[in-house]
């Protein structure tokens, strides 16, 4: 089936507006040590963009000025930015929290040996993608070696206190579908994860948040080819729920991409779409004045279902 299925007939996606901004999630760049076959950003080792230092001085400044209580960091695998841990270690210094988006396999890389103990230092929130708690399923989405590589790195994290009861380190694990279904509800899910993991490897981590696989990029063209993306697009949108859009994180985050301008969140920036609307020019972090955000419209489109189907889906899991 060609790609050519991928094509935004409806557009009919309720019009939503902003609230307080309490977070900016930064996109350091689209190189990763994998290449799993949902990734939304295409990520990949060959990938070329990468955030400079002076984007990520301009991201600091912002933070600075505008009383922002969340740094959420993604990529590709943003940990192999170089200035990762310049950024994190300014962020943490004023006072706000910082979430890395770590795909755990990044944590056995060549050159990140310390890169654990780097995180539990500066008590920054692990948010780690484990799609399945089966080493078949991880694999086959993810690749060849990735769940004996993510267990390694969940053991790294949990031998420095993360996810153990007390030690205030958040480790946290992301599951999303193997294929075009919305997810299973979460906390039964969560409980699974927990006795499977807690069984079997002897590892914990604290929350678990099911995300549904957004109909973009690379997604979207495994779905084409196989003739099924119009039938997952109709799958989202039987299932909207019309209480999930209080509180879609767009409401309360912007986007930062490798270059420093804005989207209304992750998926928006993936398809060029700017923050506020499609076909505005796209405005930079340093030109950014947060008051002026709150009621202003946020760009929505047909993949704006997947943020809303079922129990809701977010970068911090389900939304009901
Ligand atoms: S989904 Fe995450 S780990 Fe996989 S290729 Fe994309 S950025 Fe890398
Ligand atoms: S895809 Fe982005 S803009 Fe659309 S509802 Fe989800 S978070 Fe908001």
């Amino acid at each position: 089936m060609a790609e050519a299925e991928i094509v935004r007939l409806l557009d009919d996606f309720p019009e939503i507006r902003r609230g307080r901004l309490t977070t900016v999630q930064a996109n350091l760049g689209y190189v990763c040590n994998q290449t799993c076959f949902h990734c939304h950003v295409n990520a990949g080792p060959n990938r070329k963009e990468v955030m400079q230092r002076e984007t990520i001085e301009d991201i600091l400044a912002f933070l600075r000025g505008a009383g922002i209580e969340t740094l959420d960091l993604t990529g590709g695998a943003p940990e192999l930015n170089p200035h990762f841990r310049h950024l994190v270690a300014s962020a943490r210094a004023l006072g706000v929290n910082v979430l890395d988006r770590c795909n755990l396999t990044v944590l056995s890389q060549p050159g990140q040996e310390d890169l654990a103990e780097f995180l539990a230092q500066h008590r920054v929130t692990v948010i780690a993608s484990l799609p399945c708690y089966l080493e078949e399923n991880v694999d086959a989405q993810r690749g060849d070696g990735v769940f004996e590589g993510s267990l390694t790195g969940l053991r790294q994290l949990n031998a420095l206190g993360y996810g153990q009861p007390g030690s205030g380190l958040e480790l946290n694990l992301v599951y999303n579908p193997q294929g075009p279904q919305l997810p299973p509800p979460q906390d039964s899910l969560e409980v699974a994860y927990q006795e499977h993991l807690q069984k079997h490897y002897g590892i914990v981590f604290t929350r678990l948040f099911t995300i549904a696989n957004m109909p973009i990029n690379r997604f979207a063209k495994t779905l084409a080819r196989k003739g099924e993306y119009n039938s997952y697009m109709q799958t989202l949108r039987l299932a909207h729920q019309a209480a999930n859009l209080e509180q879609v994180m767009c409401r309360s985050l912007v986007s930062v991409d490798w270059q420093g301008f804005l989207y209304d969140c992750d998926f928006n920036q993936m398809l060029h779409i700017p923050l506020g609307a499609a076909g505005r020019p796209r405005r930079h972090i340093r030109d950014l004045d947060p008051l002026t955000l709150p009621d202003t419209p946020i760009a929505v489109a047909d993949h704006c279902f997947g943020c809303t189907a079922g129990q809701g889906s977010s970068c911090g899991g389900a939304l009901a």
